[in-house]
């Protein structure tokens, strides 16, 4: 359980947990990654004990708590208070700034992928320790406030809303988010009656019709592909102003940069239809291959942004074959192979042995050398084995994790 409390004026905020821990062998300490975040000490609680020692490794994103005494094996419930910045880094919990009625003001956005989510809640933030979140949040009445899953319910105080999310189902915590400001949207419904919105600032919500119509029909293209339905209640797209990768595939709350989600009929470039196209497929591909079954651990992070790549020209080669889309895969491919040829290369499948190492390999060797091999591995199999491997890959490891070599297995099978 999370609660968070943005304020949006002075870009602070304040929040807690209540995370559910097995305690599986004897153990005195806790150890779990907290990052610029101020922990308050005398709220720290596991069960009814108090920790003797508090020590964060800010190199580490770590916070080590020790018990005088041996922990209670089995479940208890940890929990503690913090506060944080809401940052311009934009990473983490962070503020963009955008312009209504002639005024600059402040949205609260979130950024976790890789390892951002400790800057703001303390956790187990590892791709392979997925947990069902319960979030809750304080926010303005008038500002729009979303998160993974649907609103529950909504109180209201005068100036302030308490909005309780309904409980997610287990997720890594990379892929939590959370956006608060002021949007209008446009909304769709898959074939299954999936609603799906695409949230803009205010007075552009035309300029996100075409996302929202790639949007479905990538949804109901992948729950036919995988032959699994989408995992979760909504899909909601959100473009914001400030925003440092091109889009980020949260479930059920895929964030993106403006330019890689809006299109403007009348002033918009053909090579920007192309481009929004691929990367809304590219993103809700991520909603099964990526979110619903996670990579292990960052190693196998070409698995999923390879595969991801690839996918997104099978689904944009079925939504508009006009644009001979795979002719331009090529061109990617070129680009990854370029990089691939200087002396400090490395293979699509990089050992990562600490946090700090992940940033380096979201490169075009992972994506697009990554997505040229899958598309071999697919033409060498064949177009119909290949997807039969891939749907029972998926149903295989659903709310789980999976390495390249069990990829490798069931392709094999
Ligand atoms: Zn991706």
């Amino acid at each position: 359980e999370l609660f968070l409390r943005p304020d949006l004026v002075a870009c602070t905020f304040s929040g807690s947990v209540a995370i559910s821990v097995a305690v599986s062998a004897p153990t005195r300490f806790l150890v779990l990654n907290a990052l610029d975040l101020s922990v308050n000490r005398t709220s720290i609680r596991f069960q009814a004990l108090e920790p003797t020692e508090v020590v964060f490794f800010k190199d580490d994103g770590v916070l080590v708590l020790g018990f005088a005494k041996q922990l209670p094996l089995g479940e208890g419930l940890l929990k503690m208070d913090f506060n944080g910045i809401l940052n311009d880094q934009m990473r983490g919990f962070y503020r963009s700034k955008y312009q209504y009625k002639g005024k600059e003001r402040n949205m609260a956005v979130t950024q976790f992928e890789s390892v951002d989510a400790r800057r703001c809640f303390p956790c187990w933030d590892e791709p392979a320790f997925k947990a069902k979140f319960k979030l809750t949040l304080e926010v303005p009445s008038e500002l729009v406030a979303l998160s993974n899953m649907p609103v529950g319910n909504a109180t209201f105080a005068g100036p302030i809303k308490t909005v309780r999310y309904l409980e997610s189902p287990p997720m890594s915590t990379y892929l939590v988010a959370i956006v608060v400001g002021l949007f209008e949207y446009v909304e769709g419904m898959t074939t299954k009656g999936t609603r799906v919105r695409v949230y803009t600032q205010i007075g552009k919500s035309n300029q996100g019709k075409f996302a929202l119509d790639v949007g479905v029909k990538s949804l109901n293209l992948y729950k036919d592909y995988f032959d699994t339905p989408f995992p979760l209640p909504k899909l909601d797209m959100v473009a914001i102003p400030d925003f440092a990768a091109g889009a980020m595939e949260n479930y059920g709350l895929v964030t993106y940069r403006e330019v890689a989600l809006l299109f403007d009929d009348k002033s918009s470039s053909a090579s920007s239809r192309q481009s929004v196209a691929i990367t809304v497929a590219h993103e809700l591909a991520h909603q099964w291959f990526g979110n619903l079954v996670t990579m292990e651990w960052w190693t196998h992070l070409w698995l999923n942004e390879g595969f991801a790549t690839w996918v997104s020209h099978l689904a944009v080669d079925s939504f508009f074959p006009q644009w001979n889309i795979w002719t331009q895969f090529l061109d990617s491919t070129t680009t990854a192979l370029r990089l691939d040829s200087l002396e400090a290369s490395h293979p699509i499948e990089v050992e990562i042995h600490h946090a700090s190492e992940v940033d380096q390999i979201f490169d075009a060797i992972s994506y697009d050398k990554g997505a040229s091999v899958i598309r071999m591995l697919q033409s060498y199999l064949g177009a119909e084995r290949f997807q039969k491997a891939m749907a029972s890959y998926m149903k295989k490891y659903a709310y789980s994790n999976a390495k390249t070599e069990d990829l490798w297995a069931v392709l094999e099978k």
